[in-house]
């Protein structure tokens, strides 16, 4: 194996978002969603609007020649990066605006009973364009079976048919970050009459790309997951099968003749590049991708293949964390549920603590909800890495996970202070570490499935959460449930506010000066505070107070 010269120290200087002050300690491994941009990229960027601010493809000045070539030479940059011809590209502005330029251009080409075959662990971008490309042209969406969720290739030969119309695959799932074996497909379908899509959204800045290899018709992806610039992605399909598409958005530059009554488009790419494209972006994700090319690009898979394959192992001997992904064949997710027979808690506390340690994940469906569905899984926390990340880094995120951990399992055996003592022991917490302990204590036992009616349900809680309220003598009593450990523990907070009291206390009660006294508004997630918010406003609105009972 030769020896690699990728070093995640020296690739991370070029970032420089860590150099901010308040990104000293941050451990972002949030890259799936979206990467951090080197500063070739954000100096690209800068330098078409100091020097090239112009619109592309219209006049003959200077500024707009050299917008023009900014877009073109960033045509050619990415077409040699994928091994295509550079008329073969066509601009965009990501993955999700890609698959839906392809399934409104291809309706014409599709008819009834046929069919779209994708696999299960699609994102959303590679499932609702097709189907509502499905419904309109009355086709059927059939899925490639799984193993574990990991799509099974191996079946797709048996559901080709004569009706086989579209076949789109991801190039590697943004839930499971397995890589699928895609070389095969190309074959399968040579003799088949349909088109055949790669959504390449997380493949790009992980892998290498090459369609001729591949064989696709068409492949989707996004600069801003690549170290790109936001805004800007690519189509990619041969310049003679782009033209048979009817074009997607209508408007300037993209055609060659309009009268009222008929037009007549430009040739792909153009056909596709309708009104003002996001042109500095466009310059910016050539400049990304020149940048991806400088690095020892299999050093930097490596390095990330490693790094993914140690946090697995680390995350698979901790007995309340179920991992959703496998460290085999993965290029850089691990996505895993917390175990809620071992652990009464939720993936979104666990990726609060890890904000409050400046640890940057995602926890969600990740726009993959069929693929959680199918295994009947609760919403994921999803660690994803990039080159900058570091073996330090990945082993910091595993060791707050573990202090999260025992901190409840220390929590189960602490009882709950009584009501009177709940808001001094909040009080006294000697820093906010202690405090969020508290609060999970509080939501250990605070349980009430009676009250989970759908009438009960808190609009604009994340967490399903649940409130009821009842009133003797005109004073109120209320009782709260949440699927979110947290929240429940919040909701100990606002009882021992809100109970026992009359309407108007209720209603003219400053909760929003409390919490900030008590950090809440601070160092909660937006989300948590949001979900406290709407727990404590339904509760205000329920109540009636006397002088309108009264009238
Ligand atoms: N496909 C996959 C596999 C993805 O991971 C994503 C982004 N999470 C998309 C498509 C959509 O990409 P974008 O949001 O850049 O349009």
């Amino acid at each position: 194996m030769p020896e690699t010269t990728f070093n995640p120290h020296e690739f991370k200087a070029q970032f420089p978002i860590f150099d901010q002050a308040e990104n000293e300690k941050l451990i972002y491994v949030d890259n799936a969603a979206t990467t951090q941009k080197p500063q070739a990229v954000i100096d690209r960027l800068t330098h078409f609007y100091l020097y090239e601010n112009a619109n592309a493809h219209r006049a003959s000045h200077r500024l707009a020649r050299a917008a023009t070539d900014a877009i073109e030479n960033s045509r050619k940059i990415i077409a040699g990066f994928i091994n295509a011809n550079d008329r073969d590209i066509v601009f965009c502005r990501g993955t999700t605006e890609g698959f839906n330029l392809l399934a409104n251009g291809l309706a014409s080409q599709c008819h009834a009973q046929e069919e779209i075959i994708i696999t299960s662990a699609e994102h959303h971008a590679n499932i609702l364009p097709w189907r509502r490309l499905a419904e309109q042209r009355n086709m059927k969406i059939r899925l490639v079976p799984d193993i574990d969720g990991i799509p099974d290739l191996s079946q797709l030969a048996s559901m080709l048919s004569d009706n086989t119309r579209i076949v789109s695959f991801t190039m590697a799932s943004n839930v499971l970050g397995c890589k699928l074996n895609l070389e095969s497909v190309a074959q399968l379908l040579k003799d088949h009459p349909c088109f055949y899509v790669i959504d390449a959204a997380q493949g790009l800045g992980h892998c290498p790309i090459d369609v001729d290899k591949l064989g696709c018709d068409f492949l989707v992806a996004s600069a801003h997951k690549a170290y790109g610039p936001l805004g800007a992605g690519f189509v990619y399909g041969k310049q003679k099968v782009l033209s048979t598409l009817d074009p997607y958005l209508l408007g300037g530059e993209m055609v060659k003749s309009v009268t009222l009554d008929a037009a007549e488009f430009n040739k792909a790419p153009g056909r596709f590049e309708a009104g003002t494209m996001q042109l500095a972006s466009i310059a910016g994700f050539g400049a990304a991708i020149e940048f991806l090319s400088q690095q020892d690009r299999e050093g930097m898979h490596a390095h990330e293949v490693r790094l993914i394959q140690h946090i697995h192992k680390e995350l698979s001997s901790l007995p309340a964390i179920q991992l959703i992904s496998k460290p085999e064949n993965n290029l850089g997710i691990c996505t895993f549920n917390i175990k809620s027979d071992v652990i009464e808690a939720t993936s979104g506390d666990l990726a609060q603590w890890l904000d409050e340690h400046d640890i940057a994940v995602r926890v969600g469906y990740h726009c993959a909800q069929p693929l959680y569905e199918s295994r009947a899984l609760q919403q994921g926390l999803r660690i994803s890495v990039a080159g900058y990340n570091t073996f330090e880094d990945c082993d910091k995120v595993v060791r707050v996970i573990r202090e999260w951990i025992d901190n409840i399992e220390e929590s189960k055996t602490t009882t709950t202070p009584c009501s009177n003592s709940i808001l001094e022991s909040l009080q006294n917490a000697k820093n906010w570490q202690a405090r969020y302990k508290m609060l999970m204590e509080f939501g250990q036992e605070e349980r009430d499935e009676s009250i989970q009616a759908d009438d009960n349900i808190i609009h604009g809680c994340e967490a399903k959460t649940w409130l009821a309220g009842s009133q003797v003598d005109g004073k109120y009593q209320f009782i709260t449930d949440s699927e979110s450990r947290i929240i429940r523990g919040l909701g100990v907070l606002m009882k021992h506010w809100f109970n026992g009291k009359d309407a108007d206390f209720i209603q003219n009660f400053d909760w929003e000066t409390e919490c900030q006294k008590l950090g809440l508004t601070r160092h909660l997630s937006a989300s948590r505070n949001n979900g406290f918010r709407a727990m404590i406003l339904t509760a205000q609105c329920s109540v009636v107070p006397t002088s309108s009972d009264s009238e």
